[in-house]
């Protein structure tokens, strides 16, 4: 029987956005992974990473980031006070890509409604896109993760924190001080942000405006383009 595809749908909470998953077949990779990956965390969390897609570890324990990406991610959140429990971890595939191959434009179509949806669901203050995949779509840009990352992005009153996927510090060890200056960064974001860690006095300023994450004038040039996916009623 044909799955109901997602269109407009909203969901009362994850687990119910995860019921209408279900057992997904609606695009190929369906045939291909072992475990659905949905996500993880704190379904109240303030601040929710997005990453790429499931792996093989990920694959086979249907949680995200639990492979060697995973260990450096929960460094990484240990080196600003945080454990996995208090964030929410989410992907822009719920499956794994054969050979974690790149997320093909129909894969990323069909899967990414679901987290909109869960991104609408647990309505986090901030969330830290985690390398080009997760990074493209959340900030509705073509722009890659290297130019991006280091500037904070409001966009529809959340705020968004680029940084570099952890994988790529695995291969190229350089960028492993990139990644906790970055965390650093995010840090600092939630640390002034209402509710999420930060004092209560401090608004947080809505709109799409593009601003450096070390604060200073916005830099217009790096606006990305209108965002539509956090367009909430
Ligand atoms: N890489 C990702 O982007 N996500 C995972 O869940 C694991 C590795």
């Amino acid at each position: 029987m044909a799955e109901e595809p997602m269109d407009d749908r909203h969901f009362a909470d994850p687990e119910t956005l995860h019921a209408f998953i279900g057992d997904c077949h609606r695009c190929p990779l369906g045939d291909t992974r072992t475990c659905l990956v949905f996500g993880v965390g704190d379904p109240h969390a303030e601040l929710m990473f997005v990453g790429e897609a499931p792996g093989k570890n990920e694959d086979l324990k249907g949680e995200p980031f639990v492979g060697a990406a995973g260990q450096l991610l929960d460094e990484l959140l240990g080196s600003i006070g945080l454990v996995r429990s208090q964030v929410y971890i989410a992907n822009i595939l719920k499956c794994r890509p054969p050979g974690n191959r790149d997320p093909q434009p129909i894969e990323i179509e069909t899967c990414t409604p679901f987290l909109a949806e869960q991104i609408r669901l647990i309505d986090p203050k901030v969330i830290a896109t985690l390398g080009n995949f997760a990074t493209k779509f959340v900030l509705r840009t073509e722009r890659g993760i290297t130019a991006l990352r280091g500037k904070l992005y409001h966009v529809e009153g959340r705020q968004i924190v680029p940084i570099f996927h952890p994988a790529a510090a695995l291969y190229t060890p350089a960028k492993r001080d990139t990644l906790l200056e970055d965390f650093r960064r995010l840090r600092a974001v939630i640390d002034r942000t209402p509710d999420a860690g930060g004092p209560d006095e401090q608004g947080v300023e809505g709109g799409r405006t593009v601003v450096p994450a070390a604060g200073g004038e916005p830099d217009a040039k790096d606006e990305p383009r209108t965002p539509t996916l956090f367009d909430l009623e």
